[in-house]
């Protein structure tokens, strides 16, 4: 008899601890959680100027890509609500960033966006190459399988993304320069056809 009690002290105990490490105990690093609240506003800030760019001059492509930021906006949101991280982009309209440095770029894109329809075409390009850069940087401050597999999903896209930027350019006789990614990862990139992202 007591050694049944003790089998079921040692079940009841094991049950408690398993049913304890749920995911709102796991808590992030301090980088884990700034690269998150960066990368939400990164998103944001792609479908701002895209939808920004649709606006201005009607074509297809900043309108596609722009809903495929939403999802990757939604893809951060949804890791920051996971880990209680409070979301910089709650309440921010189109254009409004808490991040300055994102706020300086987004007014600095827009500027060349502004210029002319091909401009435009190379803001996007520069956007994907920040973002593929940005999150390949990402991915050594963390071993978490759900952040890892947010960050495949959405470099993924950027690849697609970056690919229908310069492919458009490239029919207006405009080849874009990479100027985050190193030309061999670009280079890379381009070579590849069209990827299906996993959400
Ligand atoms: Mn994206
Ligand atoms: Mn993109």
């Amino acid at each position: 008899m007591k050694k049944l009690i003790f089998i079921a002290t040692i079940t009841v105990i094991m049950f408690a601890s398993c049913t304890k490490d749920n995911n709102s105990e796991i808590s992030l690093s301090d980088q884990e959680k700034s690269d998150l609240i960066f990368l939400r506003q990164e998103e944001k800030l792609a479908h701002d100027v895209y939808v920004y760019a649709f606006g201005k001059y009607g074509i297809s492509i900043f309108d596609n890509i722009s809903n495929s930021e939403d999802t990757h906006m939604d893809a951060v949101l949804t890791l920051m609500n996971k880990y209680n991280i409070i979301d910089p982009a709650a309440g921010m309209t189109e254009g409004v960033f808490e991040n300055d440095d994102l706020q300086l770029l987004y007014q600095q894109l827009i500027s060349k966006v502004n210029l002319s329809s091909i401009q435009a075409l190379e803001a996007g390009a520069t956007i994907e190459d920040l973002d593929i850069s940005d999150i390949t940087s990402f991915y050594k401050n963390t071993t978490k399988a759900d952040i890892i597999q947010v960050y495949d999903m959405l470099t993924c896209g950027s690849r697609n993304h970056l690919r229908g930027f310069t492919g458009q350019l490239k029919t207006l006789n405009s080849i874009y320069s990479p100027q985050f990614l190193t030309v061999s990862e670009y280079q890379t990139i381009l070579s590849g056809s069209h990827e299906h992202c996993g959400k």
